[in-house]
């Protein structure tokens, strides 16, 4: 019996161990091991967190910007430090590759060297003589206690996206990552405690909706970040509001990669695979739909399905080799099958197919082998739900416009991608997708740091995304100051200026 990695709650400074109370367990999904048990935590434990965090707040807030930035530069050169050690943890929470393992923390790092340029981006503005003798400014202030949510997907990189800018505004935090994979988290957050974050201003508790919902309701709160799936994060914004907080939540996603007949065979096969197939398809951003264009069918097609079968799934954390990972549960492996074969019963055709696969030497995994269903029409299963496994559909079309117009049915809104040699297309494709993230021979266009992850439609409820300036705006408020200075005896009444 594996020894369990400890869970515990980081509560004003102090690294809190929950003794008894419900629990729910981590595993490595390359083995199917338990790891570690999440205490699903109760408002009881949440009002602790906000409370360290309001007191927090006022001191927090008072220290300049620049001391801020320091201390996010000392963290981030302790992740880098530790850089190896991290993105080892995530594989063995998560199942990803050593190498997405990698990306997902390089990801995050970028979130705090963004953070650290917070004396520049809250800067306000002004405009002198606004009337005559008159000016006016305005400032960023921070909110107060905000509070983040996230999913299981990017344990290491989403709640970067959220706390690194929120503590950076001013405001103190109260994190609860996903309960399937903690550790990344708690890792990071040990790397805070050491870089001399003071007590409260970053807190971490865990659990699933009772915690959500004592954040959600809790008056204290001012804004939550949410990063999960579409339905969760409806009622993340829909309770939100109606408790008077800002919120910002991402949702889930199903993005089309369109393939025109001119594209370069090799790399567009190599980028869908990625686009895919990378992070076993967990990601908000997978390209889970190639719409191919005519003759691409005869050209792209076969070679990423030589590509795909060759595909190499295993245990990421022992084999060096593995391309592809588990993913994360034992139920969601199952889901992820069952929709394979209700699409397949709806007239997709599998041309590689992942359902019965056996990983030698690690019989409990959680896996499922890359698939690939053909003539996918618009009404199935696996068109309408996010699967969020290694299944891509490919639809078939003729036109640029038949594609735009799939991609566009979709009722999500995170990305779309083309590949084409032909910039008119591009263009054409630029314009008129309604994704909020465009890629144009990129497969998976997630931006980096700087720039918000726009997502739209059922991938996002809420005006500001996370990230970049977006991300500022969302994590303060601003206060614009009208002066006038009077001369001796200027302005007065008795003044016969
Ligand atoms: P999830 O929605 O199941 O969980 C996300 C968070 O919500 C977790 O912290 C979880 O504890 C909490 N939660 C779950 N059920 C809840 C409930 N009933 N009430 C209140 N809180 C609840 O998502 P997941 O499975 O962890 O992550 C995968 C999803 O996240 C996918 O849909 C993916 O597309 C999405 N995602 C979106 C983005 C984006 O930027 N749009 C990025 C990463 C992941």
């Amino acid at each position: 019996m594996n020894t369990l990695q400890p869970c515990p709650l980081f509560i004003n400074g102090e690294w809190v161990t929950v003794k008894s109370g419900a629990t729910t367990p981590v595993h490595n999904p390359s083995d199917g091991a338990v790891i570690a048990e999440t205490p699903l935590c109760e408002a009881d434990v949440i009002d602790q967190a906000v409370a360290a965090a309001a007191a927090a707040f006022p001191r927090w807030s008072e220290t300049p910007p620049v001391d801020r930035a320091r201390l996010l530069f000392r963290l981030k050169n302790m992740l880098e430090d530790h850089f190896e050690e991290l993105a080892q943890g995530v594989t063995q929470e998560h199942g990803k590759t050593l190498t997405e393992a990698r990306g997902d923390v390089r990801r995050g790092l970028e979130n705090i060297e963004f953070a650290c340029g917070i004396p520049s981006l809250l800067m306000g503005q002004s405009l002198e003589n606004v009337a005559r003798g008159i000016d006016c400014d305005s400032i960023r202030q921070p909110l107060g206690v905000v509070a983040g949510i996230a999913p299981f997907n990017f344990p290491a990189m989403v709640p970067l996206w959220m706390w690194p800018l929120a503590i950076a505004c001013g405001n103190t935090f109260v994190l609860k990552p996903s309960e399937k994979v903690p550790l990344s988290t708690i890792r990071i957050t040990e790397f805070a405690r050491q870089a001399g974050l003071p007590p409260g201003v970053l807190n971490v508790v865990h659990g699933g909706r009772e915690a959500v919902d004592a954040i959600l309701k809790h008056p204290t709160v001012k804004a939550i970040s949410f990063v999960g799936s579409t339905k969760i994060a409806q009622y993340i914004q829909s309770t939100g509001i109606a408790h008077g907080k800002r919120v910002q939540a991402a949702g889930g996603a199903k993005n089309s990669v369109v393939v025109m007949p001119d594209a370069d065979v090799g790399p567009t096969a190599t980028g869908i695979l990625e686009a895919a197939f990378g992070c076993a398809g967990e990601r908000c951003m997978a390209g889970s739909t190639a719409i191919v264009v005519g003759k691409a069918a005869e050209t792209v097609l076969p070679q990423l399905v030589d590509a795909v079968s060759k595909l190499r799934v295993g245990p990421t954390d022992r084999d060096p080799r593995a391309q592809m990972g588990a993913v994360i549960t034992r139920q969601h492996a199952d889901r992820v099958c069952q929709l394979i074969t209700q699409a397949a019963g709806q007239g997709a055709k599998p041309l590689t197919d992942g359902r019965d696969l056996n990983v030698v030497g690690v019989p409990n995994g959680f896996y499922v082998g890359p698939t690939i269903l053909d003539r996918v029409e618009p009404g199935m299963v696996t068109m309408q739900e996010e699967v969020f496994g290694p299944v891509l559909n490919v639809a078939r079309v003729e036109s640029l416009d038949a594609a735009i117009e799939l991609a566009n049915a979709s009722p999500y809104g995170n990305g779309a991608a083309i590949f084409t040699r032909s910039g008119q297309a591009a263009r054409e494709f630029r314009h008129r997708s309604a994704a909020g993230m465009v890629g144009i021979n990129i497969g998976v266009p997630a931006p980096l740091a700087f720039f918000p992850f726009s997502g739209r439609h059922a991938s996002f409820f809420g005006d500001l995304h996370l990230q970049g300036r977006d991300g500022v705006a969302f994590f303060t408020q601003q206060k614009v100051t009208t002066t006038r200075w009077f001369g001796a005896g200027e302005g007065s009444i008795w003044s016969d200026k």
